[in-house]
């Protein structure tokens, strides 16, 4: 897997760049820079790079070997990584965090580089908020699938995985994260697997996998939301009520209707988790004079294609920036730190 193409080797200059994250976002930003000649330091809580790819997307889709032959062309372009280790600032704990030996706050980054990229994704994922949801048998698909890659890459045993053979897997969502749990389940021996989503499929950017998946024998059941989970201390079925779409919105009626399950695996979304709480001012103005710049998932949900094209597009904005403005950086270190520290908070 490609994260950047470096065509000629640009001779060194005089700026150092960290980016926290090494995911498609922060490694293409990183590819770029390498290549451009800055200095470049890559932190990651994880062992090794990919983000996503690595740690979430199943083996048998996008094989990890693929992606540590990327991380390598970067390292032999000059990028130095360093892998468990933790940016820390506000951020509480999050998927993945174990794994972190180190710690290193951004502010001490802010003092030591030039500039930061903050590429760190969403790795915290939406709970499922109904009655029932913390019955043994639920799971949130992203920690699911980070469980079962962590298995087959061997940094874990299978231990912390379901036993998911011949049971009946009701799978709520519809985007990729759903798609990859059918995908694993299949794999491990589910007999039966359902997928509800509160919209159409048609709405579904994963639909032409689901389409296969439906056509091979997975049940799709459209305008369905959960409601409540049944069971006592583990998991027997799911309660659903219909929906409807009113004006782009979805609204749950009173059809209600329950469906038999063994397991329960919500993929609902992720949250951004970025060291800097307040993300919804990425790349603003403000944030750029202090020499802090976002890209990725860590703004909003992208895929691996558009996370690879905005980390370089930032990383060209980091560079613009660097020959600008870093020489007389519009606003100290120290301020730059204030800044993050506090004084966003109201305002973003
Ligand atoms: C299950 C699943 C399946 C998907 N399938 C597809 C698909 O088929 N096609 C597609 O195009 N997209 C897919 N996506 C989406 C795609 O993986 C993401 O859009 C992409 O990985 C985002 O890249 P990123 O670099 O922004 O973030 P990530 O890939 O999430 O990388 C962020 C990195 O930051 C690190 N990190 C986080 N916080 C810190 C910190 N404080 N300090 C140090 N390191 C930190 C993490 O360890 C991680 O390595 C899928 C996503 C999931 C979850």
């Amino acid at each position: 897997m490609k994260f950047y193409t470096c065509r000629e080797k640009v001779g060194p200059k005089p700026f150092r760049i960290a980016i926290i994250g090494a995911g498609p976002a922060g490694l293409a930003a990183a590819g770029y820079l390498a290549c451009n000649g800055y200095e470049v330091h890559v932190y990651d809580k994880m062992p090794e790079g990919g983000g996503m790819v690595a740690f979430a997307i199943p083996e048998a889709r996008i094989p990890i070997n693929s992606v540590r032959a990327g991380v390598k062309a970067l390292e032999e372009l000059g990028v130095s990584f360093h892998f468990r280790t933790k940016v820390v600032h506000d951020s509480p704990k999050e998927l993945g965090d174990e794994w972190a030996e180190h710690f290193i706050s951004i502010e001490r980054l802010l003092s030591e580089f030039d500039a930061i990229l903050i590429a760190t994704g969403a790795w915290r994922p939406r709970k499922l908020k109904v009655p029932g949801a913390e019955l043994s048998g639920v799971y949130d698909a992203l920690r699911l699938l980070h469980d079962i890659k962590l298995a087959r890459l061997g940094y874990r045993s299978w231990k912390r995985v379901p036993d998911l053979k011949g049971k009946h897997v009701v799978v709520i969502g519809a985007g990729y994260t759903a798609v990859d749990v059918v995908l694993e389940a299949r794999l491990l021996g589910a007999e039966k697997i359902t997928m509800a989503y509160r919209r159409s499929i048609e709405h579904s950017y994963a639909k032409n996998e689901i389409r296969k998946y439906v056509r091979e024998g997975v049940e799709f059941i459209e305008y369905a939301t959960p409601v409540r989970i049944v069971g006592s201390g583990e998991v027997e079925a799911v309660e659903f009520a219909k929906t409807r779409i009113v004006e782009g919105s979805v609204v749950t009626t009173d059809e209600k209707f329950i469906i038999d399950a063994d397991i329960v695996v919500y993929a609902i979304g992720q949250l951004p988790t970025s060291p800097i709480r307040e993300v919804i001012c990425a790349n603003e103005k403000i944030l750029q004079d202090a020499g802090i710049f976002f890209a990725g998932d860590v703004i909003a949900p992208r895929n691996i294609g558009v996370a690879m094209r905005e980390g370089k597009a930032v990383a060209q904005k980091i560079e613009k920036w660097l020959l600008e403005k870093a020489p007389k950086r519009v606003f100290p270190v120290a301020l730059g730190v204030r800044l993050i520290g506090g004084a966003l908070g109201g305002r973003c």
